[in-house]
């Protein structure tokens, strides 16, 4: 008898989020920015996860939050907040926070972490014309990234031709090649 009700109740719990996440204008148009926002991300930080430093084309990579997406819009889009990840990392991993944090720090200094934390407290709400204008932002920012090569982000080590190496011998490596 258990058992068969347990299903039941999954079912039901499911319908209910159904109902929840119907998309209102405001959620769909929070969704393209997300597809545009996370394709920035992502090419920005050259496909390299910013927690094990492992390096894929940047479709194959996820855009992941340190502070989660639950915590509001004030980080949701933060450009900080929000890394390149690797897929094992970002979905199983819970984000590999501790190796994240320590990252944060090497690229965004000391103080990152209580930056945010304070952002997080705040409350913001983005109308819809807000919405359109950080999408075009967006769009602009990723054309202009096909001018630049991407910065490393990894600061500890990156991938060069296969192989992880130290910063140092990184950045004399791609130094290199671009000369
Ligand atoms: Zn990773």
């Amino acid at each position: 008898m258990k058992k068969r009700k347990q299903p039941r109740k999954g079912k039901k719990r499911v319908k209910k989020l159904d109902k929840r996440s119907k998309s209102t204008p405001g959620a769909k148009i929070k969704k393209s920015l997300w597809k545009v926002f996370s394709e920035y991300i992502r090419q920005r930080d050259g496909g390299i996860c910013i927690s094990c430093g492992k390096k894929d084309f940047w479709r194959k990579m996820d855009a992941g939050h340190y502070i989660p997406k639950t915590a509001g819009l004030m980080l949701y889009f933060d450009e900080r907040n929000v890394n390149c990840q690797c897929t094992y990392c970002n979905r199983w991993m819970h984000g590999n926070l501790t190796k994240y944090a320590i990252a944060l720090r090497e690229k965004y200094g000391e103080t990152i972490l209580e930056e945010l934390d304070k952002k997080r407290k705040e409350f913001k709400k983005i109308s819809i014309p807000e919405y359109q204008k950080m999408i075009e932002e967006y769009k602009t920012k990723i054309q202009e990234l096909k001018t630049k090569p991407a910065k490393l982000i990894r600061v500890n080590f990156g991938w060069y031709k296969g192989e992880i190496v130290k910063l140092k011998e990184y950045n004399e490596k791609s130094n290199l090649n671009r000369r």
